[in-house]
């Protein structure tokens, strides 16, 4: 497994779990370091234990020697990061790249070499080409296996997921054939369970996980404009999401009002579906509105904290609470509170936050002033104004008479709705939040 990120690591604990020998290649000192002391580099809820009871039964090592870890191989998975790049959105296959002519230097007999990574339609057969190129004499093969795990819940999903997709060259059956024998074998502990598998061609395996991300990235934009509607109109979005998800063909999940869709996948892989489209002549309109949505909404959040403030919040202090893109993750990778922070900042406020696993992860993409606090109760200590930008569970159970003892102020901007609007009113509070109209 190249890469020991949130992808590597998970995938390649869980494939040990199933019973297969894993060496995770890791080149980030601070990562590898504390992953051979036994810590866990990321914040993933169940992955220490797993990862303890795997590497003392001998099926997992971590390591940064690629040589050593392909050396006998069957397989090599790739999971090293694949963002945006700057200027046109497209993503960046350059790590992805690397590791490949790595591994083609050091593989010794039939190898396949597999892309976890989420990458654009088209790079299957370019590694192809860069393996022959710096290989002519390796017997391998080339597969995309995109993972749908999500973060916070990462080895559930890799364990009990949807479906698994392998994608091989539909244009070489022999190698395809060898290639989707080994995967199987990986993957035959979801057989057991009937987990769907799919076999598609590279290209079909590439542009599955692309739309799958842009479907629900279009979803969540969906529900953040209706619920924009909502507040137009005197409607309610928890209403109108609950009703509408009931329909089968629409379903429930991912129907909730939010500063918009942040993360690692969900905005670079919108981006690179439009680049993919663009490039093929083949716009995907839909999803280049979705992108240009999304980031205008993540602004307008700043904008209504300072209308809701009276316009100006120089001066001001203002509790946050939740800075990462989503609860149970520490990942800060283009969360909503990155540019709602920047403006509360720029506009003279003095920023107290608290986030319940993102507080190191934070540091470097916020504003320099921010006041990192010990819990909730800290950051609402003396603040005018307490916005909610994730949706962590702790913080739904805080008793508004508690943030009303620490509180100079009494104006709440809820933007992820974890509170009932009259409960927070009835302890005296000014209450915002989406899409609900007032007091409801
Ligand atoms: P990440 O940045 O957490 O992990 C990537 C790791 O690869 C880093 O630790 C980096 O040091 C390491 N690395 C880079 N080049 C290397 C090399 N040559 N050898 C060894 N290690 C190397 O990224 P991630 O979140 O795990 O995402 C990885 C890929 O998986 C991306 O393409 C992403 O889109 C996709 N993906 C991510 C998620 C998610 O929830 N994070 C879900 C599904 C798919």
């Amino acid at each position: 497994m190249i890469g020991g990120g949130y992808v590597g690591l998970v995938s390649g604990t869980c494939f040990a779990e199933f019973g297969t020998d894993v060496a995770i290649v890791e080149t980030n000192p601070d990562r590898l370091t504390a992953l051979r002391e036994g810590r866990i580099p990321i914040y993933e809820p169940g992955l220490d234990r797993l990862v303890e009871e795997n590497v003392e039964a001998g099926r997992l090592t971590f390591g940064d020697d690629i040589a050593a870890a392909v050396k006998g191989a069957d397989a090599v998975f790739v999971a090293v990061g694949t963002p945006s790049r700057r200027g046109d959105g497209q993503a960046d296959t350059s790590y992805v790249y690397a590791a490949v002519e790595q591994i083609a230097r050091v593989a010794d007999g039939y190898t396949v070499i597999v892309t976890k990574s989420t990458v654009p339609v088209g790079t299957g057969r370019e590694i192809a080409q860069i393996i022959r190129k710096t290989r002519p004499d390796l017997d391998f093969d080339v597969a995309s296996n995109p993972e749908f795990l999500r973060e916070g819940n990462a080895i559930q999903d890799f364990m009990r997921p949807d479906r698994v997709i392998i994608g091989t060259d539909q244009y070489k059956p022999e190698g395809t054939e060898r290639a989707q024998n080994i995967l199987r074998k990986l993957y035959r502990p979801l057989y057991l369970l009937e987990t769907p598998i799919v076999f598609t061609g590279l290209e079909t395996a590439e542009l599955i996980k692309y739309s799958a991300n842009s479907f629900l990235a279009m979803k969540i934009t969906f529900i953040n404009e209706i619920s924009d509607l909502c507040e137009k109109v005197g409607a309610n979005v928890n209403d109108v999401a609950r009703s509408i998800g009931l329909d089968g063909r629409i379903g429930k999940k991912f129907l909730h009002p939010s500063p918009g869709f942040g993360g690692s996948c969900f905005p670079k892989d919108t981006r690179a579906l439009t680049a993919i489209g663009r490039n093929a002549g083949s716009p995907v309109r839909l999803i280049e509105t979705t992108v240009a949505v999304n980031e205008q909404r993540m602004k307008d959040m700043g904008e209504r904290v300072i209308t809701f403030a009276g316009g100006d919040v120089s001066g001001l202090t203002i509790g946050v609470l939740g800075l990462t893109f989503k609860p149970e993750t520490d990942d800060m990778r283009e969360a909503a509170s990155i540019p709602v922070l920047d403006m509360l900042d720029k506009g003279g406020a003095k920023i107290r936050a608290f986030d319940p696993a993102g507080m190191t992860t934070a540091r470097p993409v916020l504003p320099q002033s921010v006041t990192y606090c010990t819990d909730a109760l800290d950051a609402a200590k003396g603040a005018d104004i307490l916005v909610v930008l994730t949706e962590w569970n702790e913080f739904r159970s805080l008793a508004p008479e508690k943030l009303a003892a620490e509180m100079k102020g009494r104006k709440i901007a809820d933007l992820r709705n974890i509170w009932d609007p009259k409960a927070i009113k009835d302890a005296g509070f000014e209450y915002i939040s989406l899409g609900r109209p007032d007091g409801v």
